[in-house]
């Protein structure tokens, strides 16, 4: 099976406008939501879906919208991959459930096996399974916290790590995801980010990676003092935060510092993780080794899933018992693991998030030289973002990237937007997508731009 194969079959690759989008039925179920599900979750585009597969999302209204999302970086291996398909139904067929800490199961110990083998390092880990990218975040804190006897936890600008208490304390964007939902979670400090684009100094050149290092850990030695720190939790790219690519040095730096201080440096790789920037794991563009990683979204092929993994000495220091939940690393999603990892692994599609990046980038430098408001192109891999600005500053337009997603999906291809000031377009297909879908998508993507600037 090679990558452009998977999920191609059932469902013809090529982008089609039904009615307009979304249509009359996703309208209807639309208005019986309003009265069933409560306002506080909300979707980018609502048009309800009926089938996925390859880089094709296909509504109830019978439209096909080419999928530039891949529900957020988790339909990483093709929405329906056979593998995590074939899998998954044999597990669903033998049991659904036991709770491992009741009784256990081998598919959750394979799965340890593999986050073992594939995350960077060849040093003895172990792994825990859990349910979400949150629930995985405050598990690699809980952790760092008994193994250092510590409280501080060092988060940055821009980060995202979740929704719950701890977690939305660790994010650094106000809204949607903090405001109002206080009090937080103590101990939680943010130091300054790399952010190449906007990142100069007093004489208005670029901060290198190092001397942006060399601010956190200042700003960490100075207000924290660094034998209080458990743990530096960062994205190696941030997601939510606008693919934010630190420059080069900065992680190799704060590695380096958390080794030397006793500091667990936790790498949250929910988002970069499993081939999504062109490796396994975001973290290998600087051969950096965590002490822990986290990752979850890419895992299983669409099944809830997360996991921390960790230095042996590390997740050796809490006792039996401290750790679980009912639900984690269930057996089916832990099958589809299995298989979506497979996919990873021997259908290319580490390859092909290298080769989507290229393409993407290419698309957007052609649309950058023919207009200003393209301010930054970054990523690695299937995670490239464009940030958006004003025609003469580079101050954000997020209005602009509100027009150009609005297009978008009237047209049939779903994009997502982010960053703190909500400017950036941010590319995410599933590593299943064709180069036809790919070209036909930046084709309304660039009609979306030229529409939307004038
Ligand atoms: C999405 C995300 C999370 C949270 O994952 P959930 O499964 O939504 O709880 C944490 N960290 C990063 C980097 C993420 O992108």
């Amino acid at each position: 099976m090679t990558a452009l194969e998977i999920g191609g079959e059932a469902l013809p690759q090529e982008r089609k406008l039904v009615t307009e989008i979304p249509g009359p039925k996703s309208r209807e179920i639309e208005e019986r939501r309003k009265s069933a599900v409560a306002p506080g979750v909300g979707s980018s585009l609502p048009a309800y879906v009926v089938a996925a597969g390859g880089g094709i999302l296909k509504d109830v209204d019978g439209n096909q919208i080419i999928d530039l999302g891949a529900g957020i970086a988790v339909t990483t291996a093709g929405n329906s991959n056979p593998r995590v398909v074939k899998a998954a139904t044999e597990q669903l067929q033998s049991f659904t459930h036991t709770c491992f800490m009741v009784n256990p199961y081998e598919g959750y110990v394979e799965v340890a096996e593999a986050l073992n083998r594939l995350t960077p390092g060849d040093h003895e880990k172990r792994s825990i399974l859990l349910n979400s990218g949150a629930e995985a975040v405050e598990n690699a804190v809980k952790i760092a916290r008994v193994h250092t006897g510590r409280d501080a936890v060092v988060v940055f600008d821009h980060a995202y790590h979740g929704r719950t208490n701890l977690t939305m304390s660790m994010t650094a964007k106000a809204t949607p995801y903090k405001a109002g939902f206080g009090p937080f979670a103590g101990e939680v400090y943010r130091a300054p980010m790399s952010y190449p684009y906007r990142d100069n100094d007093a004489a208005g050149t670029k901060v290198s990676g190092e001397e942006a290092a060399k601010r956190v850990i200042t700003m960490i030695e100075k207000q924290i003092g660094a034998e209080s720190v458990a743990a530096i939790v960062i994205e190696p790219i941030q997601g939510e935060g606008g693919f934010i690519v630190p420059a080069e040095g900065f992680l190799p730096a704060l590695v380096e510092f958390a080794k030397e201080k006793g500091i667990v440096f936790v790498a949250d790789e929910v988002q970069a993780g499993f081939a999504r920037t062109g490796k396994m794991f975001a973290s290998e563009w600087e051969d950096i080794v965590p002490d822990i990683i986290t990752t979850a979204k890419g895992i299983a092929g669409g099944l809830p899933l997360s996991a921390v993994t960790g230095r042996a000495e590390i997740m050796d220091s809490v006792g039996p018992g401290r750790l679980g939940g009912t639900y984690g690393g269930n057996p089916v999603a832990c099958a589809a693991a299995l298989g979506a990892i497979a996919s990873y692994e021997e259908d290319g599609l580490v390859e092909n998030a290298a080769h989507i990046g290229e393409v993407v980038t290419d698309r957007l430098t052609k649309l950058q030289s023919k207009h200003p408001e393209v301010g930054d192109i970054r990523g690695r891999g299937a995670m490239i973002a464009a940030e958006f600005v004003q025609h003469d500053s580079i101050d954000p337009n997020p209005d602009l990237v509100k027009k150009i997603a609005d297009y978008c999906a009237k047209n049939g291809v779903l994009v997502l937007t982010t960053g703190t000031f909500g400017n950036i377009l941010r590319f995410l297909p599933p590593l299943t997508i064709s180069d036809e879908l790919l070209g036909d998508a930046f084709d309304v993507i660039e009609e979306a731009v030229a529409a939307s600037v004038a």
